[in-house]
């Protein structure tokens, strides 16, 4: 009775509606039978909460988008599924992602390829566009932006939360690395993983995001409560200056000038133009920054999650769990590797499996030095970039505590994404390259662990969503929040 009481939406209603729209958007790759919903007295028991599939769940499949883990189910739920439901949220699916989180477009998929949901108005009668839904987190964003929940899971590596976000009109959280657990998440990188979250609005995110940023002595990498506490002291105080929620005045934001590549398209300049000329007329300051390591960003970026990765995903063996592939009977049976080659060659698809040469070649005494250790000295001065415009220290930098600059900024804003969502089989032919290149705008965030959201900003040319993305220092992620809902 207390679950009927607490009862917020038919789930059966909504499951035929889901299992109706999911044929053509395939952002679900499990849709339970039943879900639990949590009294209403919990905070979050009337919201829907997709989460992506490389993130365990003890009651649905966790697959990674991978033939490897096809038939894995994990014993336990993940810390952060935990905290959803202990706070009454319903979960109502798992969604599509790329293999392990490597992707930008969620075509690498052992579930096949995320259609984007969106519908540009101006295109009545028009043939329906097949367009990606970006990725990785793809299913995740297209899950929000068709209805299916109120807001889901993703993971953000180097963009896999923000670049869906913005292709597919809704808005994307990454927060700080280390403020929210990853105690139960697949390891992609690591150094770079964060879990995140996406919502129709930005009072959605922030709702699951205040449940989920919580200490967690079960994740190594996790914040501690000194750093947060300390973080928090620092953050407020500058923002302190905008305390006036009907002007902006006091607010500074940061331009950083190599934001606006040679890739970006015309489309997507125009609606950040006229966000920034309304911030202005509004109270805000507009300060243009540089942040000249920016150009490093990409393969210090590939080279460091491919090492990684390696590493991580050297535990499918075929033997553990997930899938197991017998060499065939003519070779020597008694020789294990053969188990993990077959198992891995079969089991993994190509990206993954080219990540894991790079990775493992990046990783060898020839190349360490040349490739792992000069992107880790590159990722040092994209993070020392970004220490010099904000106005907030950062608290996790071990170098001599800078003085805060007063005349830094506050937040930085730039486009998400180099364009809008790029047409499937367009994406498919133009290859690999053109994937990593999505990821030129949201690296720079992830390599030095900072909380960035993207939120929608209108339509570019084409009526196809462009998302702007907020950066702020390490820990200041309600900062970011503030900022993201006075853009929203
Ligand atoms: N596209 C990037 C990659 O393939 C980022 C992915 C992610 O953030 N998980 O590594």
């Amino acid at each position: 009775s207390r679950l009927l009481r607490a009862r917020t939406f038919s789930f059966e209603a909504w499951r035929q509606t889901v299992l109706a729209d999911n044929q053509h958007v395939n952002a679900l790759v499990h849709i339970p039978e039943s879900v639990d919903h949590g009294a209403s007295d919990l905070p979050l028991h009337d919201v829907t909460v997709a989460v992506k599939d490389n993130i365990c769940t003890k009651d649905m499949p966790t697959t990674c988008s991978s033939k490897i883990l096809r038939d894995f189910t994990s014993p336990f739920d993940a810390t952060v599924v935990e905290l959803l439901k202990t706070a009454g949220a319903p979960i109502v699916g798992k969604a599509n992602c790329d293999e392990f989180g490597m992707g930008s477009l969620n075509l690498y998929s052992a579930h096949g390829p995320v259609v984007n949901p969106y519908q540009p108005s101006t295109a009545p009668g028009r043939e329906r566009e097949r367009r990606s839904a970006g990725g990785s987190s793809g299913g995740s964003a297209a899950a929000v932006a068709s209805n299916m929940c109120h807001a889901s899971l993703g993971t953000d590596t180097g963009g896999s939360i923000r670049l869906p976000a913005s292709y597919c009109g809704v808005v994307g959280l990454k927060p700080s690395y280390g403020i929210i657990s990853r105690w139960g998440v697949i390891s992609y990188a690591d150094s770079l993983d964060c879990v995140g979250v996406f919502g129709s609005s930005v009072d959605y995110v922030r709702r699951v995001f205040g449940i989920l940023a919580q200490y967690d002595s079960r994740d190594p990498s996790a914040a501690t409560p000194e750093t947060r506490a300390e973080a928090d002291v620092e953050c407020q105080r500058h923002m302190a200056n905008w305390t006036d929620a009907s002007s902006l005045s006091g607010l500074r934001i940061g331009i950083p000038q190599e934001y606006f590549p040679a890739e970006l398209s015309r489309a997507v300049v125009a609606p950040l133009k006229t966000l920034i000329a309304s911030l202005r007329d509004r109270g805000a300051t507009i300060v243009p920054v540089s942040l000249p390591s920016t150009q490093y960003a990409l393969s210090a970026y590939y080279v460091i999650a491919s090492a990684e990765a390696s590493s991580n995903l050297a535990r499918y063996d075929g033997i553990e769990y997930g899938l197991r592939v017998d060499p065939p009977k003519t070779a020597d049976t008694t020789k294990t590797a053969n188990v993990y080659a077959h198992t891995r060659t079969e089991g993994f698809g190509a990206e993954v499996q080219k990540r894991i040469l790079l990775g493992t070649y990046a990783l060898t005494a020839d190349a360490f030095d040349n490739y792992f250790l000069q992107a880790q000295r590159l990722r040092a001065r994209v993070r020392t970039d970004f220490d010099h415009v904000f106005r907030a220290r950062n608290v996790l930098s071990s170098s001599p505590h800078r003085a805060a600059a007063p005349d830094g900024v506050d937040v930085l804003l730039h486009p998400s994404a180099i364009q809008t969502a790029p047409l499937l089989d367009a994406a498919r032919a133009d290859g690999d390259l053109s994937a990593y290149v999505q990821d030129v705008l949201t690296v720079p965030a992830s390599l030095a662990g900072l909380p960035a959201m993207s939120v929608p900003v209108g339509t570019g040319s084409d009526g196809w969503p462009i998302g702007a993305s907020v950066v702020g220092q390490w820990g200041c992620d309600e900062v970011v929040l503030r900022v993201g809902q006075v853009i929203e």
